[in-house]
């Protein structure tokens, strides 16, 4: 009988895609998935060493599955967490049969291996649903103060435009989210132009119904990608903030203010009236000010944005910031984020309750569960529609009723 394989993925859409591509390597060896992580003969933990939480969450992970899994059955672990922490990963947990970095193989017996893999480039999988995440280069070229991540996932690289239309063409989906840790400088480092992002989004989208983009950095969000992302079809604009103080944001070694960003979305506004927005901020960053944190109050209820993620910093080791004074008292950081969640939340029901009434046309992801352009998969809300509609199939409904951040449409 065919060895059987669990893959449990943590963390970001990015990761993810690096658990579709070894399920790919998993397949290609001979190996089934598992219905169960307690059925498998090799499970694999695809870690995420994002923030502190994050890397709990990955450990709590580990450690419940290795409770769980059959006997024989090993355990390997893999993702930023092995990547970054891997010889310490390996010593804290003995019960790991092993610890495989980026781009080292997983398989199953103990051998060691070495990295071989070009995780970026290797092929997938087919998507099991609708839409896939499209993973357009690794890496990161910029320095922002509380961030990690260029320190394990090194510089910037971009793939060809090929190679992602030939994955885009073999997941065969609806909606394709098109990610990366800096999506708008996608090509840079390719020596192919400073806008090849503006060219990729417009090849990708004439093979699928949706394109649909995370991760923009502001000052790389010019009129040509506005105009590109709204020709999509799927006006949705994920811009990456994080902060709207001046000063705080060149503390954070970031582009930009809040005076900016407003000025930039109202363009887009003017462009794209039925343009949705996401953006996430960081509170608590070392020597945010309470005007600071007023300053963000303030520019979350001018701006109105369809959605907004808040994330208490975390000190990152090896960061610009983590040498920084001005550090914020943890329930002072709890009570920003309490309002700011608070305010948002309000601004997110009154931006759905508006929707009320409207048709709007869903992609089906699933029996009962569709989504419009205003909703990124797994991120924003959900439409509840008909459960006859077909998974996989466009409907226009009309929508009766909000329920917080989600709809309820027939
Ligand atoms: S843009 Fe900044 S926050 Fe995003 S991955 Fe690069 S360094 Fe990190």
């Amino acid at each position: 009988m065919a060895r059987q394989y669990w893959v449990e993925t943590l963390g970001c859409p990015k990761n993810q895609v690096d658990s579709d591509k070894l399920v790919g390597t998993l397949l290609a060896d001979g190996m089934v998935p598992a219905g169960a992580a307690e059925d498998a003969d090799l499970v694999v933990v695809n870690t995420c060493a994002f923030v502190e939480s994050a890397r709990q969450e990955s450990v709590d992970t580990i450690l419940a599955l290795e409770g769980a899994r059959k006997e024989g059955a090993e355990l390997v672990v893999t993702g930023c967490m092995a990547e970054r922490y891997g010889a310490e990963l390996a010593d804290a947990l003995p019960e790991v049969d092993a610890v495989r970095g980026f781009g080292v193989p997983v398989t199953l017996g103990k051998k060691p291996a070495a990295p071989s893999l070009d995780l970026l480039n290797l092929p997938r999988p087919p998507s099991t649903s609708p839409w896939a995440y499209v993973k357009v280069a690794e890496g990161c070229d910029r320095a922002c103060g509380f961030c990690a991540i260029p320190s394990f996932r090194g510089p910037q690289r971009s793939r060809t435009v090929e190679s992602i239309l030939a994955e885009v063409d073999v997941l065969d989906v609806h909606e394709v989210v098109l990610v990366a840790q800096d999506l708008a400088s996608f090509g840079r480092d390719q020596g192919v132009g400073e806008r090849a992002i503006v060219s990729l989004v417009g090849a990708v989208a004439e093979r699928v119904a949706r394109t649909r983009l995370l991760y923009l950095y502001p000052s790389d969000l010019t009129d040509d990608l506005i105009d590109a992302i709204g020709a999509t079809g799927v006006p949705y604009f994920d811009l990456s903030l994080q902060h709207v103080s001046r000063p705080l944001l060149r503390r954070m070694r970031r582009w930009g203010d809040g005076e900016r960003f407003l000025g930039r979305i109202e363009a887009i506004r003017a462009r794209e009236p039925d343009a949705a927005f996401r953006s996430n901020f960081i509170v608590g960053y070392p020597g945010e000010t309470e005007g600071d944190h007023d300053a963000l109050l303030a520019f979350v209820d001018a701006a109105q944005l369809d959605w907004c993620g808040f994330f208490s910093y975390s000190r990152e080791e090896g960061t610009h910031a983590a040498g920084l004074d001005g550090v914020v008292p943890d329930a002072l950081v709890a009570e920003r984020l309490d309002e700011l969640t608070e305010l948002q939340d309000r601004i997110t029901a009154s931006r759905r309750d508006a929707l009320v009434g409207r048709v709007v046309e869903v992609l089906v992801d699933a029996p009962g569960i569709g989504r419009t352009h205003r909703e990124a998969p797994e991120i924003d809300g959900v439409v509840h529609v008909p459960d006859d509609l077909l998974p996989g199939t466009f409907a226009k409904v009309e929508v009766v009723s909000a329920l917080g951040p989600d709809l309820v449409a027939r």
